[in-house]
């Protein structure tokens, strides 16, 4: 018997075990490691901010997704990896040994660097955020039952889709006034600058303030409210600051020896197999392929989810793993919040319209329904 250890719950694991549990491997064991029991799926996680979805409808249950594939869950974290002895260390269940290992633990926005990180939110890890936002929903319901005039100014640092996505989420949520803090000139870094141009109008047009330039290095925070303090000597006061900078991997992961990009991540070849470790696969956020990098975006980390789930059929039957190029470009579908969506390829963009959003809500509701429907 083998054990195949599938470390985080992440997008292509979600598909590689509903797969594994439509297809059974002989004679290896299946062992789940997640921090969380429900794992939220990224393309509706803004709508759910919005409030267009509720919690349900934008999570996977792991525990019955596990139970399908036949897979043992432990509901634990990982906090390092022992490769000599090929064991799993976890925070409290005792280590996990594996022949082969899967990691798809996604990553979380650097924070470190930062003085007073700890007044601002990270998106990441996701339920510590939706808990915050939960709470800062109640405040601002609170306020607008009561005479007070002043909604709380949000403050989010990050102006990658994930940032712009959010500031207009939030927005359309809340009515509040948002502050948005970019480190380069022009929003959306990873697409054409004419697209990033394109966004900024929108958001101001929708009338949330821009500070494009801006490397926030420092939050602090006193009695009356918190503030940004940036590089250029600017300080937005803020109530709430959400912090969506770039995916940064775990220590642990370094640290354990695998080999690693220049930024931790963990490096893998095109059948997303570790260059250091042929037992250990890795996809999504947490992976990096050599020489032909993709953006840290969960539409990446769903395109990987069948060829692992394949290549993990074929070494564990002792066959060689096949290469995966996913495409260069892909179509993005990005909400404003408003029951209305943005198509971004390349140089092209289109709307926002509300077919758009229909269209893009089909494709998000048909992704979770086969997690559903077991
Ligand atoms: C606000 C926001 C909006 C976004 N919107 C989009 C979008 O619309 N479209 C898009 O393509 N991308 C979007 N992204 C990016 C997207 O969230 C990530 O690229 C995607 O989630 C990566 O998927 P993954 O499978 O790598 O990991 P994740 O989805 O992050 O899953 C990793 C899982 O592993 C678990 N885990 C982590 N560490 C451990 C550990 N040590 N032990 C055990 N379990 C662990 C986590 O709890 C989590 O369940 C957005 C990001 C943000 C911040």
């Amino acid at each position: 018997m083998q054990n195949l250890v599938l470390l985080g719950g992440g997008h292509s694991h979600a598909i590689a075990l509903r797969l594994l549990g439509l297809n059974p491997l002989p004679q290896v064991r299946l062992i789940l490691i997640s921090d969380v029991m429900e794992a939220p799926y990224s393309g509706m996680l803004p709508g759910h901010i919005a409030g267009l979805y509720s919690h349900q409808e934008c999570h996977i249950n792991l525990l019955k997704l596990a139970n399908f594939a036949q897979a043992d869950l432990i509901l634990d974290r990982a906090v390092s990896l022992d490769l000599e002895h090929q064991l799993v260390i976890c925070q409290n269940h005792v280590p996990v040994p594996f022949d082969y290992l899967s990691i798809d633990i996604g990553s979380t926005p650097a924070t470190n660097l930062i003085s007073g990180a700890e007044y601002a939110i990270p998106v990441k890890p996701v339920p510590q955020f939706l808990e915050d936002w939960e709470n800062f929903l109640e405040e601002i319901k609170v306020i607008k039952q009561s005479d007070r005039l002043s909604l709380p100014k949000i403050g989010i640092v990050g102006g990658g889709a994930g940032g712009v996505e959010l500031a207009l989420t939030m927005q359309a949520r809340t009515d509040c006034k948002i502050h948005l803090c970019h480190r380069s000139s022009t929003l959306m870094s990873g697409y054409v600058p004419d697209i990033g141009h394109k966004f900024a109008q929108l958001l101001q047009q929708r009338g949330i303030k821009l500070h494009l330039n801006q490397t926030v290095n420092a939050i602090t925070e006193d009695i009356s409210n918190k503030a940004l303090h940036c590089n250029s000597g600017l300080t937005i006061n803020c109530d709430r600051i959400f912090w969506v900078t770039n995916a940064t991997a775990p220590d642990w992961i370094k640290n354990s020896g695998i080999a690693t990009d220049i930024q931790g991540f963990i490096a893998i070849d095109h059948s997303l197999r570790s260059l250091s470790h042929p037992n250990i696969f890795a996809t999504g956020d947490i992976a990096t392929i050599k020489d032909d990098p993709r953006p840290k975006a969960g539409v990446f980390a769903v395109r990987q989810g069948k060829p692992l789930y394949q290549n993990l059929r074929r070494v564990t039957l002792g066959k060689t793993p096949i290469p995966f190029y996913p495409q260069k470009q892909h179509l993005a579908l990005i909400g404003t919040g408003d029951g209305r969506a943005i198509a971004v390829r390349g140089r092209i963009m289109i709307g926002a319209s509300k077919l758009l959003w229909i269209w893009k809500d089909r494709i998000d509701r048909k992704f979770m329904a086969q997690f559903v429907r077991l």
